[in-house]
């Protein structure tokens, strides 16, 4: 028995241009719906046609559903089709997209399906001619992916699963490379803009990614005149980032440049997307025990080693759901051999580059009984980002209430955490040759 004969679909007619749907989430709400189908298919028509050999049968593939579930990090994608429907993929950049190429598709999935989710912004779809239908999946940033696996499940239908994991403008621009060689049934020569640029570098530029902590709705600790520790924090970045620019060849990104609320996971996004070589995540925290002042750098562990850390990470931890946004679950222990060594890997890099930071700072900065602590901040999670997060002082201080505010001060600690960056940067170097 023919696959195809398994469930036969009721005579319906090939998808046209006129019966191209669409949904872009940015448009929606503001724009009129009857001038979009022209452009969309003018938008699609001019990626190209990929030569996709089509059923023998002549109705159109039936697309029941689409399943696109996980979060910011992993999504996985889940098409199910009456029959075997035979497809290539390809990625795109600028932006990033996903074009999944399909025979002649009936997409008969309900509307909800298609609603942005996960690293998923954007669902386009529709005929590119007769033979030939099209989604083109919008990315929120680079990303590289795993599959498309097929499945022939128990009641006939088949399923079309990928997974898009978030990643770094490298690791998107590799993924994208070998795609493009290795892809056999996509046959259409690339056109010019997306071809890959010839003198891209042998070597990234050393990362140094600068985390303002807190911002907007979300200010963070208040000083006992009312200095607010987002401000603290964001005047501090911006004399960081002035020191920082002084080591040759470092690129520097920052996390904000201005007061605004950014989620946790958003930050960890950043410095992962940034391929950073460090993370430093800067705060002024308060603490129960007002006599407590000078520098702590913190790494993430999860045990805390000590109480006052633990409640430290416990407050950090909660800000986006103070500021109204859902804490995601607990992720769950995966075992995951190579995100086990990348992570150990990582932590040890975090590890030195927080002894580093201690020595440095301790030159000419006061720092806390046991300067160098560790407990499970959010922030600090990128499993492939060496990650630190440092007090300055706490805002439950009167004196470091007064020094946080200080121009000398924070050019003098700007400073000292810069020389730490640098001498991290030079072992990094040296390690690479
Ligand atoms: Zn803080």
């Amino acid at each position: 028995m023919r696959i195809s004969s398994i469930v036969r679909p009721s005579r319906r007619p090939i998808p046209g241009k006129n019966s191209v749907r669409y949904f872009f989430s940015r448009y929606r709400s503001d724009r009129p719906a009857r001038s979009w189908p022209f452009c969309v298919v003018a938008a699609i028509g001019l990626l190209g046609l990929p030569a996709v050999a089509f059923a023998e049968d002549s109705l159109p593939h039936r697309l029941y559903s689409i399943e696109i579930t996980g979060d910011e990090q992993d999504t996985a994608v889940s098409l199910t089709f009456d029959r075997d429907p035979e497809l290539a993929v390809k990625m795109l950049r600028g932006p990033e997209r996903l074009i999944v190429d399909l025979p002649a598709t009936a997409f008969e999935m309900p509307p909800e399906d298609v609603l942005p989710n996960g690293l998923v912004q954007s669902i386009r779809y529709g005929a590119m001619d007769q033979q030939r239908s099209r989604m083109v999946i919008g990315m929120r940033g680079p990303f590289t992916l795993d599959g498309p696996e097929k499945e022939l499940r128990e009641d006939g239908r088949y399923t079309v699963s990928f997974d898009l994991n978030l990643a770094s403008q490298n690791a998107f621009e590799t993924a994208l490379k070998e795609r493009l060689a290795s892809a056999s049934v996509v046959t259409v020569s690339t056109p010019k803009s997306e071809r890959l640029p010839s003198n891209s570098p042998e070597r990234k530029p050393f990362t140094i990614v600068v985390d303002a902590g807190h911002g907007g709705i979300d200010t963070g600790a208040r000083g006992r005149d009312g200095v607010k520790e987002k401000d603290i924090t964001l005047a501090f970045s911006l004399e960081l980032k002035r020191q920082l620019e002084k080591i040759e060849g470092a690129r520097i990104v920052q996390t904000r440049v201005d007061d605004r609320f950014i989620a946790l996971n958003e930050r960890v996004r950043i410095g992962r997307q940034a391929d950073a070589d460090l993370f430093i995540s800067i705060h002024a925290d308060s603490v129960r025990q007002d006599y407590v002042r000078g520098a702590t750098v913190y790494t993430i562990s999860k045990k805390a080693s000590d109480a006052m850390a633990a409640r430290l990470a416990d407050s950090e931890n909660a800000v986006d759901s103070v500021a109204g946004i859902d804490l995601p679950e607990e992720a769950e222990e995966v075992s995951d051999i190579l995100l086990d060594l990348t992570r150990r890997e990582t932590k040890g890099f975090s590890l030195r580059f927080a002894r580093k930071l201690v020595d440095s700072m301790g030159e000419v900065l006061l720092m806390i009984k046991r300067p160098h602590r560790h407990a499970g901040f959010r922030v600090l999670t990128a499993p492939d980002v060496p990650s630190v997060l440092i007090e300055l002082g706490y805002l439950s201080n009167d004196k470091d209430e007064s020094l946080l505010q200080d121009d000398e001060w924070r050019t003098k600690a700007a400073s000292a955490i810069a020389a730490a960056v640098a001498q991290y940067g030079e072992v990094r170097e040296a390690s690479l040759r």
